[in-house]
């Protein structure tokens, strides 16, 4: 949420979805109607339930809205957090709406939210409010293989959703299709390989995309590759540690900041990402990590020089108390809603790119589609393929052995050729074929927006463009 002390009055966070959806529904010819309809949040369900916990009755406070059902079921994600409020989940639940459309994931947006701070129970305790959660929304059908899908958000794991999952099979034993209820599982309760890194692979992805076009480098400013890019990273949690270890340790990036709720690390040298999540992990927080230098104030560390900033934490932290003096010339939202509507016009003006959110972070959706469609199917990706992709290629490469023979070894093939090529690829090569997939087709679609409409002057712009229109011919196919 936005600072309290900001200079200037800022919108809340669905105002500020509904500011930049405003924006891009300006460039287009939606009747006033269907754009009101797209607008508009369906429906938000409020629960208040009380759980018996330390002898006493505790009363939790927890939403779940639907902001679209142009297609069903409705996605999106399960947030614990104690800043949790109707205006929040309905924001979400509009960006989830918006995101499935920009990625082809063939869902409408919802949201959901518990008002609790998880480290303030044990683990029993969370499984008796999560089940009881579930219990309230599974009854209701807001969490239904058919109709409502949730997954993890900030807060919530592979855990959250494990316990999710068995609570809807309990009301529904004979529901053959039950693991499809939630998606985010551990891979040994219906889960897929590779979601709970998704979001931070899709913006590595994304961020790949990015730098392959010369043209967006240079409205940013930026050149070359990821490799050496210093990157600030705002939130150490699924989907900023596992976005600044993949750059790190795969794009040769140069993590020099890591912000947390104790306060921020800066070392221009680079940090070590997995080391300070295992402090982090041990000591709570990032303070006294010995290897960077620790401020106390993290949000400062927003405003350091450096080539790509990730929020990852929550929303609004960049917003208009701030902006002007935010120099990265890149910011990727890896987060839902860190750019507040006053704080993009701001860095725009500044000639700072923006990946926006709806786009940044649907790797987790997009991994979550697969998980869904694998928990209807009923059968692992790559299963019936894998060996008969391998014997196939095990016939390519016995022929080239034996030119290789025939021509008495004048040639040979590179040492490792033949081992990586004979593999044939199993579930996690697959998803993450189908999330690279997915990222660079949906950056094409929002650039070729970007860049061959005069009126069209960010990426955020573009990507409500191509959503919308996406949403609206859906409601007209529908008849509405
Ligand atoms: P998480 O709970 O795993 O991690 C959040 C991290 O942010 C934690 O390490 C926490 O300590 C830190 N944090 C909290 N308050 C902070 C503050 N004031 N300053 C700095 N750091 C702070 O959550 P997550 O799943 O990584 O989600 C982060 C963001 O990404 C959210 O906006 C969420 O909606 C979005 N998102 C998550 C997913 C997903 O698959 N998990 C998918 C799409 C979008």
């Amino acid at each position: 949420m936005a600072p309290k002390d900001a200079a200037l009055p800022e919108p809340s966070f669905r105002e500020s979805v509904d500011i930049m959806f405003n924006r891009a529904v300006a460039l287009m010819d939606l009747s006033p109607g269907l754009e009101e309809k797209i607008r508009v949040c369906n429906a938000t369900y409020t629960v208040r339930f009380g759980v018996r916990l330390r002898g006493a009755i505790h009363t939790f406070v927890g939403y779940r809205s639907v902001h679209s059902e142009h297609m069903e079921p409705v996605k999106g994600g399960i947030r614990y957090a104690t800043g949790v409020n109707q205006d929040e989940v309905e924001a979400l639940a509009a960006l989830m709406t918006y995101k499935c459309a920009l990625v082809e994931a063939p869902f409408g947006g919802s949201k959901g939210g518990l008002c609790i701070d998880p480290r303030d129970w044990e683990e029993h305790e969370l499984e008796q409010i999560t089940r009881r959660f579930a219990y309230e929304l599974a009854k209701r059908d807001l969490i239904n293989p058919s109709q409502n899908v949730p997954a993890p958000d900030m807060g919530t794991g592979e855990r959250e959703m494990a316990w999710i999952a068995d609570q809807y099979r309990r009301m529904n034993t004979t529901d053959i299709n039950s693991a499809a209820c939630v998606t985010g599982k551990p891979v040994n309760a219906g889960g897929i390989q590779g979601r709970t890194e998704a979001t931070g692979r899709g913006v590595q992805y994304a961020l790949q995309e990015f730098f392959r076009h010369e043209e967006d480098k240079k409205a940013a400013g930026l050149s070359g590759t990821l490799a050496g890019k210093r990157v600030v990273v705002q939130g150490l949690g699924n989907v900023g540690y596992h976005a600044a270890k993949f750059l790190s340790q795969e794009d040769g990036s140069k993590i020099t900041g890591i912000i947390e709720r104790d306060g921020a690390l800066h070392d221009e040298d680079g940090i070590d990402v997995d080391a300070v999540r295992d402090w982090i992990v041990k000591h709570g927080g990032v303070a006294g990590y010995p290897d960077a230098s620790h401020r106390v104030n993290g949000a400062e560390l927003l405003e350091i020089d450096c080539d790509i900033l990730i929020p990852a934490a929550l929303e609004g932290v960049i917003n208009m108390s701030n902006a002007e003096r935010i120099k990265a010339p890149l910011i990727i939202e890896a987060a839902n809603g860190p750019v507040t509507a006053g704080a993009d016009e701001i860095l725009q003006k500044k000639g700072c790119v923006i990946i926006p959110d709806m786009y940044a972070n649907a790797g987790g959706v997009t991994v979550s589609y697969f998980e869904w469609v694998k928990n209807l199917s009923h059968i692992r990706f790559g299963r019936m393929q894998r060996r008969a992709e391998e014997a196939r290629h095990e016939l390519i490469v016995s022929e080239l052995e034996r030119l290789d023979d025939m021509l008495e070894h004048r040639w040979s093939m590179t040492p490792d050729f033949k081992q990586k090529y004979l593999r044939g690829a199993g579930e996690l090569e697959l998803v993450r074929s189908g999330l690279d997939d997915t990222m660079r087709s949906a950056y094409q679609a929002m650039r070729e927006v970007w860049h061959s409409r005069a009126d069209v002057k960010d990426l955020r712009t573009a990507a409500y463009l191509v959503s919308i229109r996406k949403v609206a011919d859906s409601y007209r196919a529908k008849g509405l």
